[in-house]
């Protein structure tokens, strides 16, 4: 199946926009943070995990720990991260990682904020973090590859990078990530 590349690219200039200045900091100290998240540049699999189960996760490849800094006090995330040097940083919330291994930090992402009962699975896009509307066959048939206008009928779609999404083989191996995080999270 041909990947269509064009629906996960974020241009650069989107994401300059998006880069909030770093004056603000003060201004939202204190603020609860509603178990929104933003993961630097090496935890991608843990941001894709945490998407998968339905979690708002910020996660760019380009962000410089400023950028990731400024980001999580304006959007009021935690900031996820393996370098406890900034768990030092008072103006933001941390939650630092000591395994290397992706889904052992999904586990405790899970259990330190308590997320086991708010799983929304396949609500959210993995490439951009947009919500996923259902989306009408005849809307984006044009757009379907023949394998999949053939086998399916129910639709989503990222409503921020348009990727199309469907009930396909991707689909249950998520399926059976987020039952075995689910299982994990609750035998600990
Ligand atoms: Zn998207």
């Amino acid at each position: 199946m041909k990947k269509r590349k064009s629906y996960l690219k974020v241009t650069r200039k989107q994401r300059k926009n998006e880069r909030p200045e770093i004056k603000n900091f003060a201004e939202t100290i204190g603020v609860k943070s509603d178990n929104k998240f933003i993961a630097d540049v090496h935890l991608g699999k843990l941001a894709k995990g945490l998407r998968m189960a339905g979690f708002d996760v910020f996660y760019q490849t380009d962000c410089t720990n400023n950028e990731l800094k400024t980001i999580a006090v304006q959007q009021n995330r935690v900031l996820l991260s393996r370098n406890a040097a900034f768990a030092k940083e008072a103006v933001i919330k941390t939650f630092i990682l000591q395994s290397e291994d992706w889904f052992v930090q999904l586990q405790q992402v899970v259990e330190k904020f308590e997320l086991r009962e708010r799983f929304e699975p396949f609500t959210r896009c993995l490439a951009c973090n947009g919500v996923l509307q259902s989306v009408s066959k005849e809307e984006i048939e044009p757009q379907l590859e023949e394998n999949t206008r053939n086998y399916y009928n129910e639709f989503w779609q990222c409503c921020n990078c348009k990727r199309i999404y469907w009930k396909g083989s991707h689909y249950e191996r998520m399926k059976k990530l987020i039952s075995e995080l689910k299982r994990s999270t609750e035998e600990k």
